[in-house]
């Protein structure tokens, strides 16, 4: 089965945890430092600004925490979100409010957020689709203009930059997500960003049961070193010095697993841009650079499921992320997104990781073709040679 994510861990990474067991400090420690050092270095952001959790899913459960969200207020999001997203929202009581998408890009816009502010609005979160950056200018002019937070879900965007600005540094908080379906993985893990650095000491403290001093031999007290004071009531989401062990090794690597991305990102591109009946991403700002976390193409003539269907028997499996808010029950939320209906019912995320060799892209590429032909879809002849 040609998967449509998969990590890549090595040697590298083992011989890190095997350091890790000899240490004997398995907890956040020294590599959870060292992670959050380079991360930050290749955020390019400074180190005060940054710091690791447990997952990407607590870092926006916090951030409701953090801009004091809860009762009465309204969280903005596009519809096309992360479940966790709007579960952080719904979970402390405040308003989750959905918008709609750019139907091609699925990306969120200023023209899509502004019509759903309301004196109750207090923050602005989105996510940058695949990888691609949002058009953030827009956006924080309309934050500005209504003192609005603005949340970076970063999670597609480890590597993302707008305007030459790292993804996820550019609004009040980011946070991305090293998921085993992600990029740079670890199992589980994420880092965040705060702007503000004094936030981000307090959002570090509140993730740590909300304790005021550091326990352990980096406690500075020479007696009763036992006793401690609290600042809130936190959660204890950390991530430990195994999993940041995998992360520094991955990060090392990060660069490289983008350039085989953004490779295959273009073979994609190159072998399935002629047909008519499938739009394959647009393209990407120049002002922009992408982590290629997803290839989405649009399969217009409702042939979507059959085609996915289609490439499953074949071996190769996709997907369709995010799932629309507005379709989930639970939610309750009705309102009318042509937008994101039409994204939900043609898109498709075709295998993209950084393992695929050549003449896996091929595969996927010509089945996709041969599909277009059994169906009589290639009217306007199929492309490069297929
Ligand atoms: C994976 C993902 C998350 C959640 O990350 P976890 O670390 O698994 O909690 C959040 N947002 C988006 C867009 C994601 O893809």
């Amino acid at each position: 089965m040609i998967d449509v994510f998969q990590p890549s861990l090595g040697a590298e990474e083992l011989e890190r945890i095997k350091g890790v067991f000899e240490s004997n400090w398995l907890g956040k420690g020294k590599i959870n430092g060292e992670f959050e050092e380079g991360f930050a270095g290749h955020l390019n952001v400074g180190r005060e600004h940054v710091f690791t959790t447990n997952c990407c899913s607590e870092g926006l459960f916090s951030s409701m925490h953090m801009f004091g969200i809860g009762p009465g207020d309204e969280v903005i999001m596009p519809t096309i979100s992360f479940v966790g997203a709007g579960n952080a929202v719904c979970a402390c009581g405040a308003k989750l409010v959905l918008c709609d998408v750019d139907r091609r890009t699925l990306n969120v816009r200023a023209c899509d957020i502004e019509p759903k502010i309301t004196p109750n609005t207090k923050a602005i979160l989105l996510l940058h689709y695949g990888g691609v950056p949002c058009e953030m200018d827009e956006i924080m002019a309309l934050a500005k203009k209504h003192a609005l937070a603005v949340i970076e879900d970063s999670a597609c965007s480890v590597a993302s930059t707008y305007k030459g600005q790292a993804c996820g540094t550019i609004g009040d908080m980011g946070m991305w997500s090293f998921d085993a379906m992600k990029i740079l993985v670890c199992g589980d893990g994420s880092m965040l960003y705060f702007k503000d650095p004094a936030l981000k000491e307090q959002a570090e403290k509140w993730l740590y049961s909300g304790l005021e001093s550091k326990s352990g031999y980096s406690n500075s007290v020479d007696q009763k070193w036992w006793e401690y004071d609290i600042s809130s009531f936190g959660h204890r989401a950390i991530m430990n010095d195994i999993t940041a062990a995998m992360a520094v090794e991955q990060l090392k690597k990060l660069r490289g697993f983008i350039a085989r991305r953004k490779e295959i990102h273009e073979t994609y591109d190159r072998l399935l841009k002629g047909l008519d009946w499938l739009d394959t991403p647009p393209d990407i700002p120049d002002y922009c650079t992408s982590s290629y976390y997803f290839y989405h193409v649009q399969v217009v003539g409702g042939h979507r499921d059959l085609l996915a269907k289609y490439l499953r028997e074949h071996n190769v499996y996709t997907t369709f992320r995010y799932f629309p808010l507005h379709l989930v029950k639970h939610y309750g939320i009705e309102d009318n997104f042509p937008n994101a209906d039409y994204a939900a019912y043609n898109t498709l995320c075709l295998p993209l990781h950084q393992s695929l060799t050549d003449a896996d892209v091929e595969t996927v590429a010509r089945l996709i073709c041969r599909y277009g032909e059994d169906h009589g879809l290639n009217t306007a002849g199929s492309s490069d040679g297929y």
